[in-house]
């Protein structure tokens, strides 16, 4: 193939009889697909039947670039993990910062694709054609910080190294990786997959030219954004990183608080971002290559498991949520370290803070007692959060219970703890909280991943006080240009420059010399969708599971959304997923259409006249 933007081929490498294969794709699968999220969606559901066990050897993990990777582009120094989650049991995608996608690119990739099982822990070291599987048992066991720094010992300079920590070497269903200490695959559990085939990383360097149509067009683009980026003065995200959210989150009632009771913490001050960078902020970062806006700023704190040490904890927004206040924790300096040691262990903190708060409030209803957990575990307890993070990652007493995510532990705990479990399809929700923002519920309910905040915001910012149906067709817009963004893949954060979705497109035009235009990029949008639904179909989704936790349908006892549920009621959820389907093109049970799946050119993918039999 010789178009520019794209390599035209797939590295897959079987671990289990260590062989590569080059795969060369057909040209319009990258038109239909373009890159990361998108490419992603075919290969995953070209490669995997359905019930395919995603800790088996037939599941397969996809590490994909974008056309821009590579290229003079703004915030393009990332990269996409598309596999079968073991959390969810669904399809996943996962994004993450670090130049693994670049040099991947310049090895003269579009992807590698990882599937089988070693018989004993590798690492994968990859350098342009040449692939080799490295022992990695003496790093079995090890956390993701010291693995990374061993493994930059070991290889070449300006190597990109990417690992999982115990927590994936365990099997951990929440188990994130980690890219050059910082970065992290969060949510869904790729961490497990990597785990389960005894892959304890990669190493990746290349030196190959990326092509682009008009590369004068990108850096035009590039230079504007970061000059009115760098004239911005005054501006929270550019001074502290996404903790500066914590205030926003709070003041439209959508933090989470003591396992989200309410949407408002009232100790919030506590968690100041300015005050934690004055006390604690080191002055430099670990943000993404290519990057213009720097957001990973890194702070002073003590690994909790190495008493009087120090080591840097770069938290995010998030985490300050879920390990802030949704455990009652108004101490920086302990959700510095429960961040750290998330990492270094290769856990996701969204899902470890659900969990946690879970297990608290289990604990001050009585249905959890101190002998089940071992200690008094009430909220506000940074040593008691410390301790159960460790119990969960080595699957240790309730931690074993708990390692599996709310939804399944509720499950195995019973006594009505079912009402109190935050997740949706199994994955737990991200810091804000639907109850202060109209039709959010409905882009937790369906994103294929389970509950995510970088599936699409209803451009409305008012409270759930008017019909949600209203703000789906602005919902389905934003969906859609969040699907371009992980599919170029440009960081979330790029609408704070601001990057457009206009824009976005010029990149795409420019670094492919293809024209598409807004059109068809929304209808590649809806493939793209359209495509994982039809692979969560394959494995029993259906509308009865697009729905939101009950904790959401309880009014918020306080703040600024009291009185609020994340809808008017039953009625409103029902008309505005009705309406979310139907500007999709699926029909009332979710399910896409045959003239839908027709129309994206998805029949092809599919046995039969329409494709539909095999839903
Ligand atoms: S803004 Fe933050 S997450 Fe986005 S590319 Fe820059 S460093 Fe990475």
């Amino acid at each position: 193939m010789s178009m520019n933007g794209w390599n035209g081929r797939i590295l897959w490498v079987d671990l289990t009889d260590r062989t590569t294969q080059f795969e060369s794709l057909d040209e319009q699968i990258y038109l239909d697909f373009i890159g990361g999220k998108g490419l992603g969606a075919y290969l995953l559901f070209r490669e995997l039947g359905a019930q395919v066990d995603p800790l088996g050897p037939d599941n397969v993990l996809l590490f994909l670039n974008g056309p821009l990777q590579g290229l003079p582009a703004p915030n393009v120094g990332r990269w996409t993990l598309v596999t079968k989650s073991p959390h969810t049991g669904l399809f996943l995608d996962t994004h993450c910062g670090g130049p693994l996608g670049r040099e991947i690119k310049k090895c003269g990739y579009d992807g590698i694709g990882i599937r089988g099982r070693s018989e004993h822990p590798v690492v994968l070291v990859i350098d342009g054609n040449d692939v080799q599987f490295e022992d990695a048992r003496m790093l079995w066991g090890k956390g993701t910080q010291e693995s990374t720094r061993t493994l930059h010992d070991m290889h070449k300079q300006g190597s990109a190294v990417f690992v999982i920590g115990p927590a994936g070497e365990r099997l951990i269903p929440i188990a994130t990786a980690c890219c050059e200490l910082a970065h992290q695959t969060g949510r869904g559990g790729a961490g497990a997959v990597l785990g389960s085939k005894n892959l304890k990383g990669l190493v990746v360097i290349g030196d190959g030219k990326i092509p682009a149509a008009d590369v004068e067009q990108i850096r035009q683009i590039n230079r504007a954004l970061t000059k009115g980026w760098n004239e911005k003065t005054d501006y929270g995200f550019k001074d502290f990183g996404t903790p500066f959210l914590v205030e926003l989150a709070n003041s439209r009632g959508q933090f989470p608080t003591r396992n989200w009771r309410s949407g408002f913490f009232e100790s919030h001050e506590g968690l100041d971002a300015a005050t934690m960078n004055e006390k604690w902020g080191l002055g430099r970062h670990h943000s993404c290559p290519h990057c213009v806006m720097r957001c990973t700023h890194a702070f002073r704190t003590e690994d909790p498991s190495n008493p009087g040490s120090e080591v840097e904890s770069t938290v995010e927004y998030e985490t300050m949520g879920l390990m802030g206040g949704n455990l009652g924790i108004d101490d920086p300096q302990g959700v510095l370290k429960l961040n750290y040691l998330c990492d270094d262990l290769g856990m996701d903190t969204i899902s470890t803070g659900t969990i946690i708060g879970f297990a608290m409030e289990a604990f001050e209803r009585g249905i959890l007692a101190e002998d089940d957990v071992g200690f008094p575990l009430n909220f506000g307890d940074v040593d008691g959060a410390i301790r159960l993070t460790k119990m969960i990652a080595n699957r240790e007493g309730i931690g074993e219970i708990l390692a599996n995510g709310v939804k399944k532990a509720s499950e195995q705990i019973g006594n009505g703890s079912e009402s109190f479990a935050v997740h949706v399809k199994g994955l737990e929700v991200p810091a804000w909280d639907p109850r202060g923002r109209r039709g959010l519920g409905i882009s937790y309910a369906t994103a294929e991943v389970g509950a995510s905040h970088l599936r699409g915001w209803p451009q409305a910012v008012d409270m759930p006080e008017a019909p949600a149906s209203e703000v789906m067709e602005s919902l389905i817009d934003n969906r859609d240009t969040k699907i371009l963004t992980d599919s170029l893949i440009v960081c979330h954060f790029t609408y704070h420059l601001p990057l457009e979705h206009a824009t976005k497109i010029d990149l795409l035009r420019a670094a492919t010399g293809v024209d598409y235009s807004k059109e068809s990029i929304s209808l590649f949008a809806n493939r793209v969708e359209t495509l994982t639904r039809m692979f969560n179909i394959r494995e029993g989704i259906g509308r009865s599971e697009d729905r939101i936790p009950p904790r959401f349908w309880e009014k918020h006892p306080n703040g600024p959304a009291k009185g609020l549920a994340a809808f008017l009621d039953e009625d409103d959820f029902n008309e505005a997923l009705d309406r979310f389907y139907e500007l999709r093109g699926w029909d009332k049970e979710g399910t896409p259409t045959p003239a839908t799946i027709q129309r994206l050119g998805l029949d092809l993918l599919l046995p039969g006249p329409t494709g539909r039999q095999s839903l």
